[in-house]
């Protein structure tokens, strides 16, 4: 047991965050068994909520018996016979039982003999519990689930949780373990205001704990269940409450005031062939508002692929240049940094201010070259991949870091590059729109500037879905478009998560493709070499390739103007997410865009919606909403690349007005009591720790 579940501050606790083996009766081998549920202490059993509920009826007669029911009886053993024996071993054998008026026979296929004899005496009374069968017209039961005493009834009627298992650990064993756990459950003090417990009608934890654990009904076990929501409430406030103190405290640090005179963006808007958006006027202003103030700013900035961030980014960037600091992009690839590098080449020149690019394969004398640039102030703008991270990196003075598709870098490699500089102003980037539901459950309130309109010079895509059956015809039309002169991107899934098959499949359309198209088609994929794919995108870029077979590399960033046509193979494979990023690598000129997505012949009923989304609409917020609502299994749109928290109780669709009422609550709580000092403070203790939430305990001032 890590010694950081010991809370010895919290008395309440501490019974909680005790091993699961203080429970008498579990030793070491079902404390590991047990580990594989993902339960170590007491409250983890408590949290390991029962999946079904199964009725067992005690029945006062035989006859009251259903056929295939669960039943309980009470009979009396009347003898023991054996039915077959083969080879002189004893294969099945039958005890007869009866009440006053029937008889069943209870079947055994290699039985424990001596388990037998001792259990079902002859001539006495037992509780039986098990499925009841009628076989050619005789009521029998086939190793029942249960034979024990006449005091053993209570525990096999009624209605019981039926549990998650692992190999190993029998149901009952692991419902009495559970129900040994529920003894040793406190009653905790209560940090939901009674406002809140009126309203919902929720009751303590306890209760709603207890009561989750005996369901008497299936209803019992519904997400919308009261007791249920009461959980789902505590953990989000938990979430909620930890959120909002860890910004405040990012929020008080003071930064720098970023303000420049304008003088080198002007330069750049003044030769730039188009005019910004509306949404990108309005997120500059408020990306420069937030730099101008003294505070350290955090802000996200939202949008669509080809929605037009990077020009934002950089007018930015320019404008913590023009107030005398340095600036590093971080990119998630080597493809993306050296993107972003060419596209801002031509505007740093403009701007003169002066732009290196900094990757891992760099040789070791350019990298000194440029660490030493940078070091002494040259360089003002820096963009590069995790090389940007290594130690070796010092600035002179960096003030201002944009992360472009955060979500691809853990928050320890985020914090490394922010620390190369005091207090340094955050900006991210992401590409893959969050629902605003869970924008709340990952970010809390962080400022986020959203780019919802595209570049007016976009022509729409159009989406087609296609059997892949007809592959035949799909390769006609390529003829056409390339006829037209159209560049394709052709796209391989990922099969079975396996990088080498994965990379057959696409070697194999490669090889088809190509002797379809002799010399006009290319292959990319994430094994290549970085120069070796440098090579491929560049023939790409200039046409002399027309048709890039690719794996999901080419998902993030790449940006080739006159591609127009994607065919994305086995579409249904692709969660939306990834659909949605992969189309919008076309529509990025004024020619009209096409996107095929083939599906193969098994598709399920969420794929085929995944399908139907994707062909009725382009904006990325709005599909983010349809995935969350079609999701199978917590994969919704941005979950995993946003970082999401995986809950236990919460359920981002059933219980979002629970995170709305729990954002406001965490709000009102703080601002009344910004230190969790007074007695509903207190209780809010506990429950940050229950939920693990300590590190925010660093930003309350002691009790
Ligand atoms: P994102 O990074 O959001 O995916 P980019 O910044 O790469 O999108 O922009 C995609 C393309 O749109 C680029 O070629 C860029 O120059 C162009 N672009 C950006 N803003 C505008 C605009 N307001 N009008 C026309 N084209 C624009
Ligand atoms: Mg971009």
């Amino acid at each position: 047991m890590p010694s950081s579940f010991v809370y010895p501050e919290f008395d309440s606790l501490r019974s909680l965050f005790s091993s699961v083996a203080t429970i008498n009766g579990v030793g070491p081998t079902t404390a590991h068994l047990l580990q594989k549920l993902g339960c170590t202490i007491i409250r983890d059993l408590l949290w390991h909520l029962p999946q079904e509920v199964q009725i067992r009826r005690f029945s006062p007669a035989i006859k009251f018996a259903c056929p295939n029911e669960l039943i309980t009886l009470q009979v009396r053993v009347i003898n023991h016979s054996v039915l077959r024996k083969q080879k002189g071993r004893l294969t099945s054998y039958r005890v007869i039982c009866s009440d006053s008026e029937d008889s069943i026979e209870l079947v055994f296929f290699n039985p424990n003999l001596s388990y037998l004899k001792n259990a079902l005496v002859v001539g006495s009374e037992v509780i039986i519990s098990g499925r009841f069968e009628i076989y050619k017209g005789r009521f029998q039961m086939t190793h029942p689930d249960h034979i024990g005493p006449l005091t053993s009834r209570a525990f096999w009627e009624g209605a019981e949780p039926i549990y998650p298992l692992t190999q190993g650990l029998p149901q009952k064993m692991l419902q009495k373990i559970i129900k040994a756990s529920l003894i040793k459950c406190p009653q905790l003090p209560e940090w939901l205001s009674s406002h809140i417990l009126k309203k919902y009608h929720w009751p303590s934890w306890q209760t709603a704990l207890q009561k989750l654990h005996s369901p008497s009904h299936e209803n019992d076990l519904h997400l919308g269940h009261t007791c249920r929501r009461r959980l789902a409430y505590d953990e989000i406030l938990s979430n909620q409450l930890s959120l909002i103190l860890t910004r405040c405290q990012a929020e008080v640090a003071q930064g720098h005031a970023l303000t420049g005179d304008g003088h080198l963006q002007q330069k750049v808007l003044e030769t730039l062939p188009f005019n910004l958006t509306q949404d990108q006027v309005k997120a500059l202003a408020e990306i420069q508002q937030d730099m101008a103030s003294s505070s350290r700013m955090v802000r996200l900035l939202q949008g669509d692929v080809g929605s037009g961030k990077t020009i934002v980014a950089f007018l930015c960037m320019v404008k913590a240049v023009e107030a005398g600091y340095q600036v590093a992009l971080l990119a998630p690839t080597e493809i993306l940094a050296r993107q972003h590098y060419k596209t801002m080449e031509d505007w740093a020149r403009t701007a003169g201010v002066s732009l290196e690019l900094l990757i891992g394969k760099d040789t070791t004398k350019r990298r000194q070259k440029i660490y030493q640039s940078l070091a002494e102030g040259d360089v003002n703008i820096v963009i590069g991949t995790h090389a940007l991270i290594q130690p070796e990196v010092q600035f002179k003075n960096l003030g201002f870091i944009v992360i472009d598709e955060q979500h691809r870098f853990g928050v320890e490699q985020r914090l490394n590059l922010s620390e190369k500089g005091i207090n340094i102003d955050i900006l991210s980037m992401t590409a893959t729109p969050i629902p605003r539901t869970l924008m709340l459950t990952v970010f809390g309130d962080l400022s986020s500037s959203y780019l919802r309109q595209k570049p007016s010079n976009r022509k729409d895509i159009i989406t087609t879905t296609i059997p892949l059956a007809r592959l035949n015809e799909i390769v006609m039309s390529l003829k056409r478009a390339l006829h037209k002169g159209d560049k394709v991107y052709w796209v391989c899934p990922l099969i079975e998560e396996s990088e080498s098959l994965d990379l057959a499949a696409a070697e194999e359309r490669f090889a088809m493709l190509q002797t379809l198209f002799p010399e006009k088609v290319g292959l990319i994929h994430g094994r290549l070499r970085s120069h070796e794919k440098e090579v491929t995108m560049q023939a790409f870029i200039e046409g002399s390739i027309k048709i890039l077979v690719a794996t999901t590399v080419i998902e993030v960033g790449v940006h080739v103007e006159d591609a127009s046509v994607i065919i994305i193979e086995h579409a249904e494979r692709f969660g939306l997410a990834q659909l949605h990023q992969l189309r919008g690598r076309i529509g990025r000129g004024s020619q009209e865009s096409y996107c095929l997505l083939l599906y193969g012949e098994s598709l399920n009923p969420t794929a085929r919606a995944r399908l139907n989304v994707m062909r009725s609409t382009t904006d990325g917020f709005k599909i983010a909403e349809e995935d969350l609502k079609l999701r199978g299994g917590g994969e919704a749109f941005g979950v995993k690349q946003s970082g999401m928290p995986s809950f236990k109780f919460f359920d981002p669709i059933a219980h979002q007005d629970l995170l709305l009422q729990a954002h406001d609550n965490a709000r009102a709580i703080l601002s009344k009591d910004p230190h969790l000092l007074g007695p509903q403070g207190q209780a809010l203790r506990i429950l940050l720790r229950l939920f693990e939430k300590e590190q925010t305990f660093k930003y309350l001032k002691a009790a």
